[in-house]
């Protein structure tokens, strides 16, 4: 069944690519695990995908402990309070919701050494929208900086969470928004090279308008039983 969707939301992703005039590899896919079990995530990695995303910080670090044994790529979606960036430092290769320096700075420090510089995007509030999560577009460029300079990190790209839109033209609306700011950062020499945004249901307009990694969950792994 998850081998099934998997490969449905794959047939989406380079179909609006294609629609796009986009290359079908320039779309990296995150499967959302968030709530699903460990189960849940190996019959998606024996689909032949990798890439997983969680939003809970102790829920994604004992599924990373149990599944130690598979070479899988964890990306924490969700918001980190100072408590918890250790637990994330530690554990995890990327951090899409970067939207404090403070927070940035401590899981710079708490990198272990020997593991790989942890991946991050700055989280953008392009909508006002009711999750205040996010910096506005003025003040990304200013932490993206400050991000960028931090010696466990390496700054891969903008990440944005948007309000659901009622139809294509207004979600490809919000999300050109995303990108503007993204390419202000590259324009001013940042070397991103990643465009977080699309969930399940708005994954088309964001590929449209230019995303590089859609976050899928329901579409992969259907309804969650709890919220977020
Ligand atoms: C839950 C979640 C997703 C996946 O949403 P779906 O609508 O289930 O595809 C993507 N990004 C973030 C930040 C999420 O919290």
């Amino acid at each position: 069944m998850i081998q099934i969707k998997l490969r449905q939301v794959q047939q989406r992703i380079a179909q609006a690519c294609a629609q796009a005039g986009r290359a079908p590899l320039s779309v990296q896919l995150l499967a959302v695990s968030k709530t699903f079990g460990a189960d849940a995530v190996v019959q998606a990695h024996a689909a032949g995908q990798t890439a997983f995303g969680e939003n809970y910080i102790q829920e994604g670090v004992d599924k990373i402990r149990q599944l130690a044994h598979l070479p899988l790529q964890w990306h924490c979606i969700g918001p980190i309070q100072s408590n918890k960036t250790r637990l994330v430092a530690e554990h995890f290769d990327w951090v899409h919701t970067i939207d404090r320096l403070k927070i940035a700075q401590r899981l710079s420090e708490q990198r272990p050494a020997g593991l790989a510089p942890l991946q991050m995007c700055i989280q953008v509030n392009v909508d006002g929208g009711t999750s205040k999560s996010g910096v506005t577009p003025a003040e990304a460029l200013g932490l993206a900086r400050d991000v960028a300079a931090l010696p466990n990190v390496r700054l891969r790209g903008v990440m944005s969470i948007p309000e659901p839109a009622i139809d294509f033209i207004a979600a490809c609306a919000v999300f050109t928004r995303v990108r503007t700011v993204f390419n202000a950062l590259n324009a001013e020499g940042l070397g991103l090279d990643t465009l977080s945004m699309g969930m399940s249901a708005d994954m088309e307009a964001a590929i449209h308008e230019g995303s590089t990694m859609v976050r899928v969950g329901t579409a992969i792994f259907g309804g969650r039983t709890y919220p977020a």
